[in-house]
């Protein structure tokens, strides 16, 4: 008789793994998480995740750690890279957003419906330290490929800007 799988308890789990890049934010507030399924039959559990930036290279890193994550649960554990609906940033929860704040990150603006729009293009940079929006892109091309660098004119302090997709 297989163990039964609560897909309640699998979702509270998947919120202890925490994205690769950004340790401060789970992969459920970042947004990735699509779809858990769960076969009673064989005690398995399927994951749907999207991928975030085409140019992050996170992603073998979330799979494996969903599946270390999960092990309690049973041993037959898929996860699936899905690409059916594009992941943006404006599927990053509200939590996400305030935690990227709290670590410096200024968190991406919402863009409306799921259209990419050239990177921080008309939309002022508000630094996460003092919200003054006289602020400067300095490095489009940040630590990892979904941040940037910009400075911020008024407090001078560097921020990093979670670029929006
Ligand atoms: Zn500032």
């Amino acid at each position: 008789m297989p163990a039964i799988i609560d897909e309640e308890q699998v979702w509270e789990a998947l919120k202890e793994v925490p994205d690769p890049e950004l340790p401060a934010i789970s992969v459920i507030d970042m947004g990735i998480v699509r779809r858990v399924q769960i076969d009673p039959q064989t005690s398995s559990i399927v994951i749907d995740i999207t991928p975030t930036f085409a140019g992050c290279p996170a992603l073998d890193s979330i799979q494996a750690a969903i599946k270390t994550r999960l092990r309690e649960f049973t041993s037959q554990i898929t996860v699936n890279v899905t690409m059916q609906q594009p992941w943006n940033t404006d599927m990053l929860s509200a939590e996400a957003r305030q935690k990227l704040h709290s670590v410096g990150i200024a968190p991406p603006p919402m863009m409306g419906h799921g259209r990419a729009i050239p990177l921080l293009m008309g939309h002022p940079l508000t630094c996460p330290y003092c919200g003054s929006q006289q602020t400067t892109l300095e490095n489009v091309f940040g630590p990892t490929p979904c941040r940037a660098i910009a400075y911020c004119d008024s407090c001078h302090q560097p921020f990093e800007q979670f670029k929006p997709v």
